[in-house]
């Protein structure tokens, strides 16, 4: 097995902040039972019903965030972490598809070209 040539501990958590997150009733079933709320208070509340652009998903509603404007509603902001591991939707569990992260790439770029181990780019 490759290792992951990324730490999202050093990342401020970017793929969170992606606008549409989708997620499954599968994912919300878990997320359901991990707060120990019906399948349907759980899915308003966390979730909402995104059908732009010929699209039909349930997706992950957000929060303000200070760095990126808007992150997951499950994001800890102060620590710049997932509140919900252990029941994060397929797709969290899965991204980024690899062991490379393009925006890790991006950030690690940065930060040297910058000199400072903190700097955060944000386009
Ligand atoms: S953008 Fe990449 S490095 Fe940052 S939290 Fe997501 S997967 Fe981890
Ligand atoms: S559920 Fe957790 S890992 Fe998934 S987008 Fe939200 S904060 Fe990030």
């Amino acid at each position: 097995m490759t290792r992951n040539q990324y730490d999202c501990s050093k990342c401020p958590g970017f793929c969170c902040s992606y606008s549409r997150i989708a997620i499954s009733d599968n994912d919300i079933k878990r997320l359901a039972k991990h707060f120990e709320l019906p399948f349907e208070e759980a899915r308003d509340k966390f979730t909402y019903h995104y059908t732009a652009d010929g699209c039909d998903e349930r997706v992950l509603r957000h929060h303000k965030d200070e760095i990126y404007g808007s992150i997951c509603r499950f994001f800890d902001r102060e620590a710049r972490r997932c509140t919900v591991y252990t029941a994060r939707p397929y797709v969290c569990r899965t991204y980024p598809y690899g062991s490379k992260c393009g925006y890790y790439e991006f950030l690690k770029f940065e930060r040297t070209h910058q000199g400072d181990d903190e700097h955060v780019p944000t386009c």
